[in-house]
């Protein structure tokens, strides 16, 4: 019953309303849910909060072609705002290195956690997806409506998976990326896989699932992600979660898996 009305009010509220709403549900949801959270052994950069230990991802452990779950936590989930172990690798990052008041800000597949983090530091920014109510504009990452140079930072968090054409997208990211400004990105990756695995002729969700790790995934990312970064002419810096503040390093991800790897990519 929870899950339907929570389905149907993120289907038909107005955009406006929903942003908004997202602050009181984490407030409501802890108050009555985050009881057995409290503490302060792990530590939450996107809500500024401690908790005695992360939520544990609720997700069934199907077969795929990768064994996913061998490398990667499950009890990583920010009890309040919903983070995952990515996302709180970026809000450190932003807290240390971008001045956010003064930049120009678009943020792809905008998550509850980014939003939580942007209205506690009361930072205006541009949300952007295809499929996503809660983003500002709907624009394919493939063929952006932006001019060359507009934006200071830009997030593109697991999104290139999902996309066609990922060169054309990372062409995109570095046109509209000031010079000097920074695109942030995590993809998932296998270390396992040297060269990154697609194949155009699976298509449907149960295959995909088996293939490339989830319904909607259009790749599994190999070693080579970085090469396709320095191929359409970016600097990049990797950020390593395991660096981070030692409340947020326990509740990282495995080393092998992305998602402790943020792709800092400059022009
Ligand atoms: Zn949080």
């Amino acid at each position: 019953m929870i899950g339907f009305a929570k389905s149907f009010l993120k289907k038909y509220l107005p955009r406006k309303v929903l942003k908004k709403a997202v602050p009181l549900y984490a407030e409501i949801k802890y108050a009555l849910n985050g009881g057995e959270y409290k503490g302060a052994n792990v530590y939450c950069s996107c809500c500024d909060k401690s908790f005695g230990r992360f939520k544990t991802l609720d997700i069934d452990p199907l077969n795929h072609n990768y064994d996913f779950f061998k490398y990667t936590r499950l009890d990583v989930i920010c009890p309040y705002c919903g983070s995952w172990s990515r996302h709180r690798v970026l809000a450190d990052y932003l807290e240390k290195h971008i001045n956010t008041m003064d930049s120009k800000m678009l943020i792809f597949a905008i998550p509850r956690a980014y939003i939580t983090y942007f209205q506690r530091n009361k930072q205006k920014y541009l949300s952007a997806d295809y499929y996503n109510r809660m983003a500002d504009v709907k624009a394919d990452i493939q063929e952006l409506p932006y001019r060359d140079n507009e934006f200071d930072f830009i997030s593109c968090d697991h999104v290139l998976e999902h996309v066609p054409d990922d060169t054309k997208a990372l062409s995109e990211l570095r046109r509209i990326v000031k010079p000097g400004g920074v695109v942030a990105i995590s993809v998932p990756i296998m270390s396992c896989l040297k060269k990154t695995y697609e194949d155009g002729s699976v298509v449907s969700p149960e295959d995909r699932w088996r293939e490339f790790g989830q319904a909607d995934h259009l790749r599994v990312y190999g070693m080579d992600f970085i090469d396709k970064l320095h191929a359409v002419g970016f600097n990049v810096e990797i950020i390593d979660g395991f660096t981070l503040d030692e409340r947020i390093v326990p509740t990282m991800a495995a080393s092998e898996d992305d998602y402790n790897k943020l792709f800092i990519c400059k022009k």
